[in-house]
């Protein structure tokens, strides 16, 4: 069935990321304020009835894939109750996770057919782990990383390039798709409310591909899957195949077939979205939400929120920070 959720640009939007809660195990720096954050109270904060519930609407207007984010998605209280009913409602679930609590729900995912999954990981040096993150869990994410690969789920690892950090270690991540069938995404360094955000700490696309191509040789363009957000490559004898997520260089918001949700019920139409349209009030107060999500898809804008020349700290430091966005 097509998405009736549809915006001004004809796009429609069959994709709904839902972010469980604001709380995780981590503390990476380029998404959590060095100052914390101010934490959701816990009855603004979506019931896993109330999630299920809001899916629901948005499964019968089209949606087809529920992806779970955050924060960490898997801190959350009942998560297997929840996956089990989201799996009921017949979409193709995935998830986005620091990996850490992996191992818990392997079994689960086996059972419920949830197949992909991204796990962050910034680095492969245990001491830099800690410095990204200020937590010390990196072996703990590393066999997970390697027990799912012999488990033969689809994994993503998502690379944040920030310069002097982590961008020695572009070809290390290359290196890990040779003999494993994983796939590496790079994203560039985003902006979000209390990230300190630079664009001179970031890696561009050009720059990934230059670096990899230098050191590999040909490397094959892969055709993007239909609303993919990464342009995505291959080293020619590798198993696995790497991709950039070029929010800053080189948007991809032209077919972009995403809406989210945030913790607190609120609709994002955008990770960059600086108006947001509460669906947890009305559906509270027993008001269909439908017509709310019809409307407020029409104020997508084409490209970042309108952010569409530069990154305007006016427009994202008045907005969420990462944490509590959802990526
Ligand atoms: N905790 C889970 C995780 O880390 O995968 C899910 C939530 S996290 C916010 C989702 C994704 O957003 C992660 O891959 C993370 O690397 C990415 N992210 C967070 N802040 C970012 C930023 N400033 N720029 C680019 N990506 C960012
Ligand atoms: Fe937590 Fe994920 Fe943000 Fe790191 S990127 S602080 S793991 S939500």
């Amino acid at each position: 069935m097509e998405s009736k959720i549809i915006d001004k640009f004809g796009r429609s939007h069959s994709y709904l990321r839902i972010s469980l809660t604001d709380r995780c195990n981590l503390r990476c720096f380029y998404c959590m304020p060095e100052e914390g954050i101010e934490l959701m109270e816990k009855p603004s904060i979506m019931t896993l009835e109330e999630i299920i519930a809001i899916s629901k609407t948005f499964v019968a207007l089209g949606v087809d894939t529920i992806r779970l984010t955050g924060g960490e998605p898997l801190v959350r209280k009942n998560f297997e109750f929840l996956a089990r009913e989201l799996t009921k409602l017949g979409v193709t679930l995935k998830l986005t996770t620091n990996g850490i609590l992996l191992d818990k729900y392997f079994d689960l995912f086996e059972e419920i057919g949830l197949k992909k999954i991204n796990i962050s990981l910034d680095t492969l040096d245990k001491a830099k782990n800690a410095f990204i993150t200020k937590r010390d869990y990196y072996d703990r994410i590393m066999a997970n990383i390697q027990e799912g690969i012999a488990r033969g789920f689809q994994l993503k690892l998502n690379v944040v390039l920030i310069k002097d950090v982590n961008d020695k270690e572009i070809n290390d991540f290359i290196a890990l798709t040779k003999d494993q069938n994983v796939d590496v995404k790079f994203i560039e360094f985003m902006p979000f409310k209390g990230n300190k955000w630079d664009w001179s700490k970031g890696v561009s696309e050009e720059e990934i591909l230059a670096v990899v191509q230098k050191k590999f040789g040909q490397i094959e363009t892969l055709k993007n899957p239909k609303h993919s957000t990464s342009n995505n490559f291959k080293v020619s004898d590798h198993q696995g195949s790497f991709g950039i997520i070029s929010t800053i260089t080189n948007p991809f918001c032209g077919e972009c077939n995403r809406v989210r949700l945030t913790a607190d019920g609120k609709m994002m139409n955008c990770l960059f979205a600086s108006k947001e349209t509460d669906l947890l009030g009305p559906h509270r107060r027993g008001e269909a939400i439908d017509p709310i999500i019809l409307d407020a898809i029409q104020q997508k804008k084409y490209s970042r929120d309108g952010m569409e020349l530069k990154m305007d700290a006016d427009h994202y430091e008045k907005n969420r920070s990462m944490i509590s966005i959802g990526g």
